[in-house]
């Protein structure tokens, strides 16, 4: 099911880890940003889109994990959009995406993983500012709607996962602080955030939930182990069993 959250942006949450798919509608038909995730949910996401009545233009996957990669062929044959460092390492790691998906969830159409197109300079379909940052995962991207209120946060600012931090790539605690700061001013005009998984925050929640993962990184970068009542998922992406050894080491 469908809710929508904002002016022309829907919400569909599957039971896998909370993910959260979303529609957006732009100038020329809706953009799927991250759908998701058993085969089950990609139809009835596919049946909930058909309700609206509006084409689907367009994909936009936030970032190279195999659960932001997913596609069915009932959105149709339409570009999958990405940041180039996002595209790029999706394609580097598809057969691996993929293979995560087979052990991880049901009905996915496996052949259509990964299958990403960088944006183009003007932004092609999709509408709002897209905010670039290198925490999490390499081309990570969130997407400010200003004008609906709305910051589709990727996997940041989850209230159900801790920020998951990249150890095969360095000093992710200064990658995490940065995009902090840039998503923390995007976030300060929006009433909607939108978390990767997790519960849609309003109002008041936003601020609690950048809060969250400042205070979680600061731990870190103090070389504390943060004492934080989230989960941590070490098998949504990969190796980040050594998440706060590979912190510690970066933090010096
Ligand atoms: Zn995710």
């Amino acid at each position: 099911m469908l809710s929508q959250v904002a002016d022309g942006v829907w919400v569909r949450q599957s039971e896998w880890v909370w993910s959260n798919a979303t529609v957006v509608r732009g100038d020329s038909g809706l953009i799927l940003v991250d759908p998701g995730i058993n085969g089950s949910d990609l139809n009835q996401l596919a049946d909930d889109v058909d309700q609206l009545g509006i084409p689907v233009v367009a994909g936009f996957s936030t970032h190279p994990h195999w659960d932001h990669l997913l596609w069915h062929s009932r959105f149709g044959d339409v570009p999958r959009y990405a940041t180039a460092g996002c595209a790029q390492a999706a394609s580097d790691a598809r057969e691996r995406a993929q293979a995560m998906a087979a052990d991880s969830a049901s009905g996915i159409p496996l052949e259509l993983i990964g299958l990403l197109t960088p944006l183009p300079a003007d932004g092609g379909a999709m509408p709002g500012e897209i905010i670039e940052h290198e925490a999490h995962a390499t081309g990570h991207a969130a997407v400010l709607l200003a004008d609906r209120g709305v910051l589709l946060a990727g996997d940041m600012f989850s209230d159900v996962l801790i920020p998951l931090l990249d150890a095969r790539r360095p000093d992710q605690v200064g990658a995490y602080e940065a995009a902090l700061e840039r998503l923390g001013a995007a976030a300060r005009n929006v009433d909607v955030l939108v978390p990767g998984h997790g519960a849609v925050a309003e109002g008041p929640e936003v601020a609690a939930r950048l809060a969250a993962d400042h205070a979680y990184i600061d731990a870190l970068r103090r070389g504390e182990e943060p004492v934080d009542a989230r989960l941590a998922q070490d098998w949504l992406a990969g190796p980040h069993q050594s998440n706060l050894e590979q912190a510690r080491h970066s933090s010096g």
